[in-house]
This record gives C-alpha cells, sequence and structure tokens, in this order.
C-alpha cells in the first residue's frame, strides 16, 4: 500500500468526480526538514512557532527569531506560510516563564497572555514581519480567540509592528508585504460570533484539538478521560460543520489544522462538509492525497449525512470504516 501511495504522490489532490483539495502542512521545529522531503503540499498551514521557544533557555530575542523564521519563508518562497503567534500556557509551558494556575486550560494562555504581554507579542510579529521584507508568502494567526476585542487588540499591535518596520526598510528601498491576518477557531464562544470576528480577519483556521477539549469539556491530555476526547464526537462534527458553512456564507477562506484532517476517516468527512483546505503533519499528506483521489464527493456528503445523526463517535467509526475498507 506505502509503494501505492508513493507512486501518486505529486498527483492533483482530486477526488473522483472533480472535488479539488488543497493540503497544507503543520510545522513546529523548522520547516525545512519536511520541505526538503517533498512533503510541502500547498505551504505551510500552521507553523506553531511556541515549539523552537521551547527549546530554548531564555525568550529568543528579534534577531534570532527574525532568522528561524526567514529559513521558513525563504524555504519555500511561492507558498503561503501561516505563522502562528506563542501559543503557550495550556499543557505548552515555557521553562523559562513559569505560570502556575489551577486550570491552565482555561487560563493564561495563547492570545491571553501575549496581550497581557504587548512587548513579547510584538516582539515576535516584528521579526516575523522582518524575516518577510521582499516575500510575500507570510500570514499571521492569532491562537485562542475567544471575544472580538482580542482581535482588534491584537490587530492593533500587528498594525503598529508593520509601520514600524515600514519606516525602517523605506530607508533602503525594500518592500514590505501587508501580512494576511488570521484566527484560529478553537473555543467554542466564536462558534456564535463569527460573522463579527469574519470583519476583522482575512482567514480562519480550525484548531479541532482545542474545540473538542472546550465543547466536549474533556482534557485533551488527562488519560482517564482519554476515552471521551474525541474529535468524531457527533457534536463535534456538526460544529466543524457548522463553522464552514458559516464561513462560506461570510466569504472567509478556512483551513483546518486539527489532527482530524490528517486522518483519513477525518479528511473525506470534512471534504463532505465542504472544506476544501486541510493542513496536517507532513507524513500524513501522501496518505491522504492518494484517499482523495479515490474517494467521491458525493459519497463523502452520504457519509456526512450518516455521522451527523449518529449517537456516537463508535457509530461514526462503524460507518467510515466500512466505506474506508473498500478503498484498500
Ligand atoms: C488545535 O488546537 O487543533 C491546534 C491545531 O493547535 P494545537 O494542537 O497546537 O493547540
Ligand atoms: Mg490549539
Amino acid at each position: 500500500i506505502t509503494e501505492r501511495i508513493d507512486a501518486e504522490a505529486g498527483q492533483p489532490c482530486e477526488s473522483v468526480d472533480g472535488c479539488r483539495m488543497s493540503l497544507y502542512i503543520n510545522a513546529g521545529l523548522s520547516a525545512e526538514a519536511e520541505l526538503n522531503a517533498g512533503h510541502i503540499g500547498s505551504g505551510i498551514g500552521l507553523y506553531r512557532t511556541e515549539i523552537p521557544f521551547m527549546l530554548r533557555e531564555r525568550f529568543p530575542s528579534e534577531q534570532e527569531q527574525v532568522e528561524l523564521y526567514r529559513q521558513i519563508l525563504e524555504s519555500a518562497p511561492d507558498l503561503p506560510i501561516t505563522m502562528r503567534t506563542l501559543d503557550v500556557g495550556g499543557d505548552k509551558p515555557l521553562p523559562y516563564f513559569p505560570i502556575n494556575e489551577e486550570n491552565p486550560f482555561l487560563g493564561w494562555r495563547g492570545i491571553r497572555l501575549t496581550l497581557d504581554h504587548p512587548e513579547i507579542f510584538l516582539v515576535q510579529v516584528r521579526a516575523m514581519l522582518r524575516a518577510s521584507i521582499g516575500l510575500k508568502n507570510l500570514r499571521i494567526m492569532l491562537p485562542m480567540i475567544s471575544t472580538v476585542a482580542e482581535v482588534q487588540e491584537a490587530k492593533r499591535l500587528v498594525n503598529q509592528a508593520y509601520f514600524e518596520i515600514c519606516d525602517e526598510v523605506c530607508e533602503s528601498g525594500e518592500v514590505l508585504q501587508r501580512p494576511k491576518l488570521g484566527i484560529m477557531l478553537e473555543v467554542p464562544s466564536v462558534l456564535y460570533q463569527l460573522p463579527q470576528l469574519a470583519k476583522h480577519v482575512d482567514f480562519f483556521s480550525v484548531g479541532s484539538n482545542d474545540l473538542t477539549q472546550y465543547l466536549l469539556a474533556v482534557d485533551r491530555n488527562n488519560t482517564r478521560v482519554a476515552g471521551l476526547y474525541n474529535s468524531y464526537h457527533p457534536a463535534v462534527l456538526a460544529a466543524l460543520y457548522d463553522i464552514v458553512q458559516q464561513s462560506n456564507e461570510n466569504q472567509i477562506p478556512v483551513t483546518i489544522c486539527g489532527e482530524i484532517a490528517g486522518e483519513p476517516a477525518g479528511a473525506i468527512l470534512l471534504m463532505g462538509m465542504g472544506y476544501r483546505r486541510l493542513s496536517m503533519n507532513a507524513f500524513n499528506i501522501r496518505k491522504i492525497n492518494w484517499l482523495i483521489r479515490k474517494v467521491s464527493l458525493a459519497e463523502s456528503k452520504q457519509l456526512l449525512s450518516l455521522a451527523l445523526t449518529s449517537q456516537s463517535h463508535e457509530q461514526v467509526f462503524g460507518h467510515l470504516n466500512e466505506y474506508l475498507e473498500t478503498k484498500g
């Protein structure tokens, strides 16, 4: 099977009835390994900037960040690279920035922390912008958004950084492209505010890992309740379906970058829902590309309606596995 999958690598990601899908990668450390391995897909849908931060002993300086981001942006200058601002807190602590909280997943994490420390946010955004001088592929994404006010405040800071860097580069005659700005949809409150949020951003990206945790009230890392944590819970699927429909109504491009996007059953259901951009770990790209080329949009829609009316994730898997077996 791997040979058959590899043989089709690089073939267009299109279903048998002509539904075109774009596959992107989730990256963290350095994107280069993935890029060089030829698993880049259509670009980077999620670059988790906290990972290089977690591997250090102190906050990286602006210049250190510029060098890191520059290397990533340059490694695929013609493809979009979506860099997420620091998403620490929760399960991702920084050794040099200890946080003690009773409920870290409901606490000081992602955008909440960086808006309280605008100096951290500004240094990072300035570094992304400086890294993108002369390039056109940077997109900036904000994690853990739960209110419109957070987007407005973050956007104000991004604009401030943009004009600062513009002033700096203007003397040298270089060009600084304004990056597209997007938000992660991963806190359930945003499902009920998409039209308002859509007014402020260029794109959405669904973080189904956290959305699952927050919708089901199940800690994504607690083994005691791991049996309850499942992105195929019909309620989570209904939320994902709602998001893509609302995004289309509001004409905002939407990607999904949680684990479900890189899983065969998930990719089929998401295609049936209307998602056309999936972002996943690089090693899943070939498999999902191969699978999409074997299935039809019509069948994926039928599977979706079975899934949405199922009682449990087990039942959803039952339907999907039966179907996947017919595809080898
Ligand atoms: C998610 O929450 O689905 C996501 C992609 O982000 P992370 O796993 O880094 O929280
Ligand atoms: Mg997340």
